[in-house]
C-alpha cells in the first residue's frame, strides 16, 4: 500500500497494528463495483494474517466482493477527545489501522467451519462454539433461505495510527 505523509503518529510496529485489529469488535469493509463505492460494518475476526466475517449469502456486499475482490477494512479505537487551551488545537486520541486485501467467499462447509467457530467464540463464547459442526452449517439456512456466507480477507499489507499521547484528562 503506498504511504504519503507518515509522521509521528505512524505505527510502525505490526504486533501493534494485530493487538488492535484483535481487540477490535467492529470492522468497517470498504468494498467497490462498478463506480460505487459502499462501507459495511461488520463483526469478525483476525487469525494467522486474515479477516473473516459472516453473513448472508444475498445482499449487496456479497455481491460486490463477488465481483471485485479488492477491499479494505478499518478499525479503530477511539480514546477520547484531548482539551486545549484554544478550540483548535483539541485533538482526538486513537489508535486505527487500515488494510488492504483480496476477499474470498468460502464455499464449502469445512473450510467454513473453522473461521466460524472463531467468529461465535469470540462473540459468544467458547462455550457456544463447540457444538458448530461441518453439517450444522451445511444445514442452516437463515429466514430467507439462505446459506451463511463466510468470507476470508488475505490482508496484503496494513497501516496503522495512533495519536502522539494517551489523553490525561478526557472530553467526554
Ligand atoms: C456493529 C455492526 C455489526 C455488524 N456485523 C455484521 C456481521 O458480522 N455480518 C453481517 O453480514 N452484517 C453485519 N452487520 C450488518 C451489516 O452492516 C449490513 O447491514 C449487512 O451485512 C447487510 O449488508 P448488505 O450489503 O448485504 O446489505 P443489503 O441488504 O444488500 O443492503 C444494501 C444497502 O443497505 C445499506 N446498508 C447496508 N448496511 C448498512 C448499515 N449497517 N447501515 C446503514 N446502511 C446500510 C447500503 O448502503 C446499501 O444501500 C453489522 C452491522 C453493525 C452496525
Amino acid at each position: 500500500m503506498k504511504t504519503v505523509g507518515i509522521d509521528e503518529r505512524t505505527v510502525e510496529d505490526r504486533r501493534e497494528m494485530e493487538e488492535i485489529l484483535l481487540a477490535a469488535k467492529v470492522g468497517r469493509l470498504g468494498i467497490c463495483w462498478n463506480g460505487q463505492p459502499l462501507i459495511i460494518p461488520v463483526n469478525f475476526v483476525y487469525e494467522n494474517g486474515a479477516i473473516y466475517f459472516h453473513g448472508s449469502d444475498l445482499g449487496l456486499k456479497t455481491e460486490f466482493l463477488r465481483r471485485n475482490p479488492d477491499v479494505c477494512f478499518e478499525v479503530d479505537e477511539f480514546w477520547g477527545t484531548v482539551p486545549a487551551s484554544v478550540p483548535c488545537e483539541y485533538d482526538t486520541a486513537y489508535r486505527s489501522v487500515v488494510v488492504s486485501g483480496t476477499a474470498q467467499v468460502l464455499s464449502s462447509p469445512e473450510e467454513k467451519t473453522v473461521p466460524l467457530r472463531l467468529i461465535v467464540a469470540k462473540y459468544a463464547g467458547q462455550d457456544a462454539a463447540k457444538g458448530l459442526t461441518p453439517l450444522m452449517v451445511e444445514e442452516y439456512r437463515s429466514s430467507r433461505g439462505r446459506e451463511t456466507a463466510v468470507v476470508k480477507i488475505r490482508v496484503k499489507a496494513m497501516t496503522g495510527k495512533r495519536s502522539t499521547e494517551k489523553p490525561t484528562r478526557k472530553v467526554e
